[in-house]
């Protein structure tokens, strides 16, 4: 190995921890140290008509596409993506896993521009199906290689389902000390510009992640789970990928939707919330 390369290495060696294994799984609601993940490799997704509004539909279609396609190009894992078509409105999100525009009655945080939900076995942790909602309410989406209009209010179709469709396969946001001083933030990350096309590919702690939870020829992985520490210099955290409750606010519509008598399953959901201009709240 000659210097050039040596050099790299011992980056990782020194700061690995912290740059690397930025990751988080989405852990389940009430189980210590337990995360949500598909028990299968070949994921499905739809596109709910019609589609996107504010950009052509076909171009936003393809977009989409690439960005779940993403996710399968490592060679670490055996995680594969097929498009299944566009499905009516109303679709059952069980029957069709949607990628889904809307464009009025948007029902999370305007701040949000996209937002994925997912329901999964909380015995388990495994993913029943998804939804990906995108707010066309609030702002436009473009390809913004194409162009990207100065309003304040567009973003990047593709990078912003990119990040989403992490969430889709169980991922979630790295911690925040985690993303300090790193020059180029995991597509994970919770925050994107306007016009801002850099989610759209992996960085190293995304691929890590992705393969951790579906390492390639072996089954999906989950959290480890570790015993209660009661050292208080000690952290309690799975190594790269904690079993802790992420955001508060995030958490609370599983509780909503607990309310509506849904004892199997339960929600979890995730949002990108637009960077710049900063976000409307808190
Ligand atoms: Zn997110």
């Amino acid at each position: 190995m000659g210097r050039a390369q040596s050099l790299p290495l011992a980056l990782v060696l020194l700061f690995g921890v912290r740059v690397v294994e930025a990751y988080e799984c989405t852990p389940v609601s009430d189980a210590d140290y337990a995360s949500i993940r598909w028990s299968v490799r070949a994921l499905r997704f739809s596109l709910e008509a019609p589609g996107s509004r504010t950009m052509d539909p076909l171009l936003a279609q393809e977009a989409v596409a690439r960005s779940f396609a993403r996710w399968s190009v490592p060679d670490c894992t055996d995680l594969s993506f097929e498009f299944t078509g566009v499905v009516p409105a109303g679709t059952p999100p069980a029957e069709s896993n949607p990628v889904i525009f809307l464009d009025r009655d948007w029902p999370h945080d305007a701040a949000a521009v996209g937002l994925t939900t997912m329901t999964y076995r909380t015995q388990t942790g495994i993913i029943e199906y998804g939804k990906m909602e995108l707010n066309e309410q609030h702002f436009r989406f473009s390809d913004v290689d194409t162009e990207c209009l100065d309003d304040g209010r567009t973003y990047d179709l593709e990078a912003v389902v990119t990040h989403e469709a992490g969430h889709f396969i169980g991922l979630a946001h790295p911690r925040p000390e985690a993303l300090e001083g790193v020059a180029a933030p995991p597509t994970m990350s919770p925050a994107i510009g306007v016009c801002d096309a850099s989610f759209r590919s992996l960085e190293a702690d995304d691929e890590a992640g992705l393969c951790f939870i579906y390492p390639l020829g072996e089954a999906a992985r989950q959290c480890p789970a570790l015993p209660a520490q009661t050292e208080p210099l000690v952290g309690n955290r799975a190594f790269g990928c904690s079993g802790a409750l992420g955001g508060d606010d995030e958490v609370a519509p599983v509780w909503a939707l607990l309310a509506l008598g849904l004892w199997v399953r339960r929600f979890w959901r995730t949002e990108v919330k637009a960077a710049c201009p900063p976000p409307r709240s808190a």
